[in-house]
């Protein structure tokens, strides 16, 4: 049987590495990536007919790998919208999920609890690795799946009371859990120690979890036990539990939050620095000053502003701000607060040099860090990779076109160790974006975030076109739930 074939002629070819791009042909068949070359219609590779290829004309555009979003909390919005617009429309063809301490696997509840509930409180039901992966082949979504498990889903599976650390049993029973997911391919663990159903773990929890992980290959993902006063503490504690389990590390969305930290990056990415020249470490990053996450009072300081994204009591407050919220009901921000809850928010609580300093450090990769489930979302669920392409490539230069790409695709590929992904590469799977680099930006703002991005103008994912801007609805639904074992060579 012959592969169809499709030519993407005549582009901009970035291939993900942080080289320069060079204007070429790309040749795809099936699922696969053929060959880069030039004039390939001319001088096609030896035993290929192009005859009955489809071309596709691609002067003035960038051909580049699919971007892979480093962070995302996806892992119910792929099987519930598998279409997953507000991802693919930003050129993204895999996403990371698992983040934050929080996945939907390996855990099975009726109702779950914040923080779980960012997947959305009804969606755990998924008892081991292999019934999630069920479930996403079942699904269809129309992009890739490279799963993290999460601590704190370990904890609500293995313990009664999440306010203390896990006893002997409770730990081996995480374990277990974790080793079984990690034999069906997840790609590592993920922590969110900050939040109060992770915090009252100790270091020594998390290094016994990830030595599991370390067995299998995987990586330590971790949203850190904070990320305002105590940071380089929180940093270090990573670093040690990485190291000492033998795991690569990520820090997750690595920012300094509140005022009184705004510009300690300038001590958190010397210390990045120095952690990296004993062990692997890699961070992600968010193209914003604001942040977002369940509603907590005490990220609520009176100085910062805050604006809703959800609220069960109020559902009217969903994108309004919480000052406006506190004056009309006379109340000060905490006490109005804690009358929205349950409910989300973002909270405009970094500076932008620490932003800008972060996201160009040679370490770091793109991640969205989007809430798909929230009413009013954050704009980085629709808007996060154009914005890096359109604000700080294009407007700030803040690095190259091929230094951002590669944030968005080889360096995070390379991070996650997810297999045959990330390059434009002879043998890697077909994940491929094409888009106008004058023209790509974002569109989603915090008024109004559920907007198309401009200047994506075709997603291949798995050798299928997937998304034209401005075209008709594809129903192409090639993605695929990804396993760290899946390697080709
Ligand atoms: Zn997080």
């Amino acid at each position: 049987m012959t592969l169809p074939h499709t030519l993407l002629e005549g582009g901009l070819l970035v291939d993900g590495s942080g080289q320069p791009g060079w204007q070429g042909d790309l040749l795809m068949a099936g699922d696969r990536i053929v060959c880069l070359g030039e004039r390939l219609r001319a001088h096609p590779p030896q035993g290929i007919d192009l005859a009955a290829a489809e071309v596709v004309d691609c002067r003035g555009k960038v051909v580049a790998p699919g971007f892979i979003d480093a962070h995302t909390h996806d892992d119910a919005a792929v099987l519930r919208m598998p279409e997953y617009l507000p991802k693919l429309s930003q050129g993204i063809t895999t996403v990371v999920t698992g983040n934050c301490g929080i996945s939907l696997a390996p855990y099975r509840v009726a109702q779950a609890k914040s923080p779980l509930t960012l997947l959305g409180a009804d969606s755990f039901r998924y008892a081991d690795m292999a019934a999630y992966r069920d479930a996403v082949v079942a699904a269809r979504p129309s992009l890739n799946v490279a799963p993290l498990i999460g601590h704190t889903t370990l904890r609500f599976a293995a313990m009664e009371d999440l306010d203390r650390p896990a006893s002997e049993q409770e730990q081996a029973r995480m374990a277990a859990l974790l080793d079984g997911c990690m034999a069906e391919g997840a790609f590592g663990l993920s922590s969110g120690l900050f939040y109060e159903e992770a915090y009252a773990a100790p270091a020594d929890e998390v290094t016994a979890l990830a030595r599991v992980v370390a067995r299998h290959g995987g990586v330590y993902a971790t949203h850190l036990r904070s990320e305002m006063a105590t940071i380089l503490e929180a940093m270090v504690e990573a670093g040690d539990c990485a190291f000492e389990a033998g795991v690569p590390l990520v820090i997750s969305h690595h920012k300094c939050a509140g005022p009184a930290n705004w510009g300690r990056t300038e001590e958190t990415l010397p210390l990045v620095d120095r952690l990296g020249e004993r062990q692997p470490i890699a961070m992600d990053v968010y193209p914003y000053v604001a942040g977002s996450t369940v509603l907590r009072e005490d990220l609520v300081d009176g100085v910062i502003d805050v604006l809703i994204t959800w609220s069960e009591p109020h559902p009217e407050a969903g994108g309004r701000m919480l000052a406006d919220i506190a004056a009309e009901w006379g109340v000060d921000q905490q006490s109005a607060a804690r009358r929205l809850k349950p409910g989300g928010a973002c909270y405009f609580q970094m500076h932008e040099d620490d932003v800008e300093r972060v996201m160009a450090h040679p370490r770091t990769m793109i991640g969205s860090d989007g809430l798909p489930h929230d009413r009013h979302p954050h704009p980085r669920l629709w808007g996060a990779f154009p914005r890096v392409l359109a604000r700080y490539w294009r407007g700030r230069g803040l690095f190259t076109l091929e230094q951002a790409i590669h944030k968005m695709t080889g360096l995070t590929a390379r991070n996650f160790r997810i297999p045959d992904r990330g390059m434009l590469r002879a043998g890697h799977h077909a994940d491929v974006v094409v888009f106008d680099a004058e023209r790509i930006r974002d569109l989603a703002t915090y008024a109004q975030p559920e907007q198309l991005s401009e200047g994506i103008e075709a997603v291949y994912v798995n050798g299928q076109c997937t998304y034209r801007e401005g075209g008709a609805a594809l129903t192409a639904r090639a993605g695929r739930l990804l396993s760290r074992k899946d390697f080709s060579a």
